[in-house]
């Protein structure tokens, strides 16, 4: 998932953004309220993760701010104040789903599943296409009951397209779903995790529309 961090804490979120990257996320970290507002408007995230006391503008008036204007990702607070108040206040002003420091990475991986499974409708945990199964917990894809290696951004580009089925998708939004800030792109990244995604579930999986981007059609 392509997610923004909010946490004014250099040691925590730097923790965070290590974490969460080796569980195959692509995460931007920033550092103050109006910053993280102006990126969540500007970026397409799959997901904010929102510390509550923050610099120039605190978590909550993010959150009310965004909310207001119709912003649909799920947002999930991440604080140590864990006073019920804050919870209900913050679920009330339109947060999906709470977790208090310190909490376990694991558990927040699993959260953060669960939020965009129901932000993408989905009610079953695997995403299933055809012959292919994904285990997005698991991170593991199998293409007829086998097994079928894949790294972590040509897992999160299937699961990208898979979760956008019959919608094509354009190379910049396929790199937005995969990159963060920082990352040195090769101008064909794409085309490659295409080619390799292809070699290794079978070349009709992905389409390429002309002069437009990817797509993998429904079964
Ligand atoms: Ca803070």
């Amino acid at each position: 998932m392509r997610l923004l961090l909010v946490e004014d804490d250099e040691h925590i979120g730097r923790a965070l953004q290590t974490g969460l990257a080796q569980q195959g996320h692509a995460v931007d970290w920033l550092q103050d309220g109006v910053a993280a507002e102006l990126a969540a408007r500007d970026g397409q995230y799959d997901a904010i993760l929102l510390d509550l006391g923050l610099p120039r503008q605190d978590g909550m008036q993010v959150i009310s701010h965004l909310r207001r204007d119709g912003y649909a990702a799920p947002i999930l607070i991440i604080t140590s104040r864990d006073e019920i108040r804050d919870r209900v206040e913050g679920l009330d002003s339109g947060a999906d789903d709470f977790i208090v420091k310190p909490f376990d990475l694991e558990e927040l991986g699993a959260r953060l599943r669960a939020a965009h499974r129901r932000a993408m409708g989905r009610s079953q945990a695997a995403v299933v296409h055809g012959d292919i199964r994904i285990d997005p917990a698991a991170r593991q894809v199998t293409r007829a009951g086998l097994a079928v290696s894949l790294t972590g951004r040509e897992f999160m580009l299937l699961l990208h397209l898979l979760e956008h089925r019959g919608h094509v998708r354009t190379r910049a939004q396929l790199q937005e779903s995969l990159y963060n800030w920082n990352s040195d792109i090769e101008s064909n990244a794409i085309e490659v995790h295409v080619h390799n995604l292809r070699r290794k579930l079978g070349k009709d999986l992905i389409r390429t529309v002309h002069s437009q981007g990817y797509v993998i059609d429904n079964a």
